[in-house]
């Protein structure tokens, strides 16, 4: 059979959605410069959507070391990948700095997050060693652990008895089979905001033998004194023996990296398949993120204004009886009960009615009959910005009560082809 045929009857479990979704509900085209109002579809929205956290994205410091960056020396160099011909003393700087900021020795860059929390896994662990991870963790680290030959346990979300079991029954393998366990976990969730029970897991390092690899991805630049991450924000950076962030989103870049001791990042950069057969970070990203770093750690009132906006967001919803979940981070879902149509019809009213963007996340990504809005806030939006989003989620949630969202009317919804 033609491998064609099959994914024309079976779409995938998003792409049966395309039809309905694209262009508006999946694939929106935000345009405009990148911050709290953009346009969506010719009109302005106020913008909840994006991970700008401490507003470095288009911040007029960063646009010009990135434009300079590219002006110096071409999006093209370094050619080839860090061993054999893409190495420079700018991403090494990067790496040391990054490095000292999170508390480690060293430190290396990855391209994208996602490949290199992928072979991070991939070239830690081999078929003796056991992997005990959190159920809710990103997909990078789901697909790291598809290449696990070795044996994984699972632990629900945040279930520190359940991993005691867990961490009970891989001693026992590891103890057959003379290999290591690494648990994995996350600093924040970054589709609900909640943080990983670091404190916790760390305390059970004295009674089990394992490492600890903490994807922050949403942690850096947010959490923390310094926002050195989720790490930091609970006092046990130094338990954590692999620590892991991207640019993606409090350094609005591209590209990641991984910070550990000397030793171990030795062994990553001379084993990770992901960086290895693939081209240098270029420069541009590499002295731009340097620019990044350097705001981090230069201008914490970046990190002070997005907490203010965050905390009068989370605190004024719950003063209107919103279900925010467990967020000790600056992601803030909104939680409602309802189906795929509500959700849609409560997305299209917002966005229509009250130029509000935000990410709405349904079945089957999160149980039947929940509706999850996701609101990013930035040190870039106001007080203001908060009290009208309050308020237009009061009308919505009310409206959603009365019912006016039930009946099926994606038909208004313009898709493109
Ligand atoms: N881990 C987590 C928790 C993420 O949210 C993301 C998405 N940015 C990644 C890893 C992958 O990072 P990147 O976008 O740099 O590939």
């Amino acid at each position: 059979m033609d491998i064609f045929n099959k994914i024309q009857k079976n779409k995938g479990p998003l792409g049966q959605y395309k039809e309905l979704a694209h262009g508006y509900f999946t694939f929106p085209k935000l345009e405009g410069e990148i911050g709290p109002r953009m346009i969506f579809k010719g009109k302005e929205v106020l913008n909840w959507s994006l991970n700008n956290y401490i507003g470095l994205a288009n911040h007029p410091e960063v646009r010009k070391a990135d434009a300079d960056a590219a002006a110096k020396y071409g999006m093209a160099y370094p050619m080839g990948a860090r061993m054999m011909s893409g190495q420079t003393k700018y991403h090494e700087e990067l790496e040391t700095k990054l490095a000292k900021h999170v508390g480690k020795e060293a430190g290396y860059l990855l391209n994208y997050g996602y490949q290199g929390m992928v072979s991070i896994i991939d070239s830690l662990c081999d078929r003796k060693d056991v992997i005990v991870y959190d159920s809710d963790s990103h997909a990078s680290i789901m697909d790291g652990l598809r290449l696990h030959i070795g044996k994984r346990y699972v632990f629900p979300h945040n279930n520190i008895e359940n991993l005691k079991k867990q961490l009970g029954r891989a001693t026992k393998l590891a103890e057959k089979t003379g290999g290591g366990i690494v648990v994995i976990t996350e600093g924040v969730f970054g589709m609900v905001g909640d943080l990983g029970k670091l404190v916790e897991i760390v305390a059970l390092k004295k009674k089990f033998n394992f490492r600890l690899v903490v994807d922050d991805a949403h942690g850096y630049g947010t959490m923390g004194a310094t926002g050195a991450g989720t790490g930091e924000h609970f006092g046990v950076q130094d338990e954590i023996d692999v620590y892991f962030s991207t640019f993606a989103k409090s350094m609005a870049g591209i590209g990641a990296f991984v910070a550990a001791n000397k030793d171990v990042i030795d062994y990553l950069a001379y084993n990770m398949r992901s960086q290895i057969y693939a081209k240098s970070l270029p420069m541009p990203m590499v002295i731009g993120a340097l620019k990044r770093l350097d705001m981090l750690l230069s201008m914490p009132e970046l990190r002070e204004n997005l907490w203010k906006i965050v905390n009068a967001l989370q605190k004024g919803l719950v003063e209107k009886g919103f279900n925010i979940g467990e967020s000790g981070s600056p992601v803030t879902p909104v939680i409602l009960e309802g189906g795929v149509a509500e959700a849609t019809n409560i997305v299209h009213d917002l966005r229509e009615n009250y130029s509000l963007f935000c990410s709405m996340v349904v079945y089957p990504v999160i149980p039947k009959g929940m509706i999850l809005l996701r609101l990013i806030p930035t040190t870039d939006h106001s007080l203001e910005d908060v009290k009208v989003t309050i308020e237009a989620f009061t009308e919505v949630a009310q409206k959603l009560k009365d019912g006016k969202y039930s009946k099926e009317n994606l038909a208004s919804v313009e898709v493109e082809d």
